[in-house]
């Protein structure tokens, strides 16, 4: 599905990502983690071409993601950015319906298949009740689903979600990736995810990067990625790591 190879990103003078490999399957759910400004957000930009990079980002069937036209980019991969622009003066449903765009002709408009499209997601990720109110009065939860489900509206096979669940809490952070999952198995999306509750990251994930000063530190499944020896290398942290029923659990001790 994505296939990254030497990927290396300067912003500002800096070395963001150097020489960074990664394979993902289709169907797959990968998640990035590490510590603040290891370079998470920015290898999920560099899987959209939004950030210039060197090295390849390649996708099926061996076309470079930059070599797409935006529309055509947008209908194969959906991204929710780690904090989106709220557009002002738009109601919930009208944000949603943003994910039609690159379905919607040019100097067109959405059809009423595109309004059952974003309705559905609206349904799905449970935002019925605030469907006509405008994105700038949610609370940050409740703003964080109506991005989610914008991206799903735009039906893309490629899921990248750059901290989803930072916003919610434990209860719907639990909502929001059981229907990424179902999505994932009902829909066979691929997904890319960075997160940063390592449990959580852990019970979801197929596999882990473990991203470190732009760097690729570990990969692997999750019990492999979440030891306490990397946790403590890389994030500088004092972790028990205990067997969990659906992937390690990291406990912070003091
Ligand atoms: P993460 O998501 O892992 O916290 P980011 O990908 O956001 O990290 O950032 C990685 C590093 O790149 C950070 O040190 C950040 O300050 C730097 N960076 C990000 N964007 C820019 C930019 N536009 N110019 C300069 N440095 C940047
Ligand atoms: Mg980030």
């Amino acid at each position: 599905m994505i296939r990254v190879r030497g990927l290396r990103v300067l912003l500002g003078g800096a070395t963001v990502l150097d020489g960074v490999d990664l394979s993902v399957a289709p169907g797959e759910w990968v998640t990035v983690i590490g510590p603040n400004g290891a370079g998470k957000s920015t290898l999920l930009r560099a899987l959209t071409g939004a950030v210039p990079y060197t090295g390849s980002v390649g996708l099926d069937p061996g076309v470079e993601v930059t070599a797409l036209r935006r529309r055509e980019r947008a209908r194969r991969m959906a991204t929710v950015a780690q904090s989106p622009a709220v557009p002002p003066g738009m109601t919930v449903r009208e944000y949603v319906l943003l994910g039609r765009t690159p379905y919607v002709p040019p100097l067109g408009r959405e059809s009423a298949a595109d309004l059952a499209v974003a309705d559905e997601e609206i349904a799905a990720l449970d935002l019925v009740t605030f469907a006509d109110r405008p994105m700038t009065t949610l609370s940050g939860g409740e703003r964080q689903r109506a991005f989610l489900a914008r991206a799903l509206a735009q039906r893309a096979p490629l899921l990248l979600l750059d901290e989803p669940t930072s916003a919610l809490d434990i209860g719907h952070q639990q909502d929001v990736l059981d229907l990424v999952d179902r999505l994932r198995r009902d829909r066979g999306l691929t997904v890319v995810a960075t997160m940063h509750d390592l449990s959580i990251a852990g019970e979801y994930a197929d596999r882990m990067v473990l991203l470190a000063a732009g760097r690729v530190a570990a990969v692997g499944t999750p019990a492999e990625v979440l030891t306490e020896s990397l946790l403590a290398t890389h994030y500088r942290a004092r972790v028990r790591v205990l067997p969990g029923e659906h992937g390690p659990l990291v406990v912070p001790v003091r």
